[in-house]
């Protein structure tokens, strides 16, 4: 692709009001009445907006406010103080925690890399991705600033086989006999979430999304009917394993995933041979066995394989395991076999922020899907009631699919700009040499083990964190 691609997004207003992180309270009885109150200074113009007069008290939980403490601090009678909002911190679980949601909810409102207003605010490390740093040496080259940079960075990837050297004619042209890819300019993928209030609409309307961004969309193939005639090419139809079904390929389909059993190679066989111009994925599960698994398919001719991690970021039968460490175990696998360009390493699992995008890329994966996060920028509040049969509170399934696809398109629009950032940052132009890149990242676990194994065994209870 010679284009430079761009994501458009334009704001997409919250059909409901946002659960937000805090509010205010400010208390009246001490008030200096100062000649300019502090209220009337907030850079965010928070209380000018809400048509607040700044000599009233306040008690409310706003969406508006940023959380940089500037009123807080530039009280002198210390008369304002933030609360947390009981309802944001009961939001999600530990993996989709409630930060994480209220900025997918941002992004897709907005199309916008979201700000905090006061700074990083997370732990040094943690588990799974947190553990991960990158590289940002080039940070200071402003030609290579993602977005806004003369030169372009390319987030295009391939889905197939590629070669892994060039070929020559014999009177030296180069032979471009070379097996066919297909090309999308984003390394994400959409699939269904495994819960959601959903209706036609929304299928519909993350299937324009993906059209939109040129980009893919996995769904079952019972989900595919007539109203998506016109989305053939965007689709990926998840087909049940060989004897399970008859197999349906919309109109213009050019890939298929097919879910893994022991007799897989018969089931590709005859989707190959029934469907010569398919490309062929197959789903396995992020589980014991995978990378074996993995490296049979790779040598059996199956040019794209999806390890698919639990939705908290986590191997499926191993709470203790990480998508990160699956990827990067299934990426050296192909690597020590001298196979890896002959397959596209596809993950799933638990992807909640576009730097997760990065580094499952740079852990070996050649592009990702994304699932809950599509749902949660429809302002979903990861309720499930859903899942019990109770009322979505926010009507998921009432939206309109233009809506769906315009807060879709968002949220991906910001991920790209901060892929661009990353990579602009790392001094990477093209996503497909970030793939296995583990030399422009840190790994927590790798250099507390190198920094610290030799002083001796750690006393239980008496682990860094
Ligand atoms: S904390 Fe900051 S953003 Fe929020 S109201 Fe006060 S000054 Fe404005
Ligand atoms: S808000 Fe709750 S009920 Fe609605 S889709 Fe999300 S999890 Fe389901």
């Amino acid at each position: 692709m010679s284009f430079k691609y761009v994501i458009h997004t334009k704001s997409v207003p919250n059909r409901f009001k946002p659960v937000t992180r805090s509010g205010i309270i400010a208390w009246e009885e001490g008030c200096l009445r100062c000649a300019v109150c502090v209220k009337t200074m907030c850079v965010y113009s928070v209380y000018d907006n809400r048509g607040l007069d700044p000599r009233q008290m306040i008690e409310s939980i706003d969406n508006q406010c940023m959380n940089c403490f500037r009123c807080v601090q530039g009280c002198p009678g210390e008369l304002i103080h933030k609360s947390l909002n009981p309802e944001f911190i009961a939001l999600g679980d530990s993996h989709w925690t409630p930060q994480i949601i209220s900025q997918l909810w941002t992004q897709a409102e907005t199309g916008k890399i979201p700000v905090s207003g006061s700074g990083y605010p997370g732990a040094f490390s943690g588990s799974g991705f947190d553990s991960m740093w990158t590289d940002m040496s080039e940070i200071v080259r402003p030609t290579r600033d993602g977005i806004h940079g003369r030169e372009y960075i390319s987030t295009l990837v391939d889905l197939g086989k590629t070669p892994s050297h060039l070929s020559f004619t014999e009177g030296g042209k180069l032979n471009k006999d070379q097996p066919p890819v297909i090309n999308i300019p984003l390394p994400i993928i959409l699939r269904l979430p495994s819960f959601g209030a959903l209706g036609d609409k929304t299928i519909r309307g993350w299937v324009m999304a993906a059209r939109r961004m040129e980009t893919l969309m996995a769904l079952p193939q019972d989900m595919i009917n007539g109203a998506l005639d016109d989305f053939g090419k965007w689709i990926i139809p998840q087909i049940l394993p060989e004897g399970q079904g008859p197999v349906t390929i919309p109109k213009g389909g050019r890939v298929l995933e097919l879910a893994w059993s022991d007799n897989w190679q018969k089931a590709v066989k005859d989707l190959r041979h029934s469907n010569p111009s398919l490309f062929i994925s197959v789903k396995i599960p992020m589980a014991e066995g995978m990378d074996e698994k993995v490296l049979l398919l790779a040598k059996g001719g199956v040019s794209i394989i999806h390890i698919e991690g639990s939705g908290n970021g986590r191997f499926m039968d191993d709470e203790t395991r990480f998508v990160k460490d699956g990827i990067r175990s299934a990426h050296l696998k192909l690597v020590g076999a001298g196979i890896r360009d002959e397959v596209t390493l596809l993950a799933s699992g638990g992807f909640s922020m576009a730097e997760h995008i990065a580094k499952a890329i740079i852990c070996g994966a050649d592009a990702v899907f994304i699932d809950l996060p599509i749902l949660v920028a429809l302002e979903c509040r990861m309720c499930r009631r859903c899942t019990k049969g109770v009322p979505c509170p926010v009507e998921i399934e009432n939206a309109s699919s233009n809506w769906v696809a315009s807060r879709v398109t968002n949220l991906l629009g910001a991920w790209h700009n901060q892929l661009l950032e990353l990579m602009g940052a790392m001094g990477i132009r093209d996503a497909r040499r970030l793939r296995g890149e583990t030399g422009r990242a840190m790994f927590f676990e790798e250099l507390d083990r190198s920094t610290f194994e030799s002083m001796g065994k750690i006393e239980e209870g008496c682990e860094l964190e």
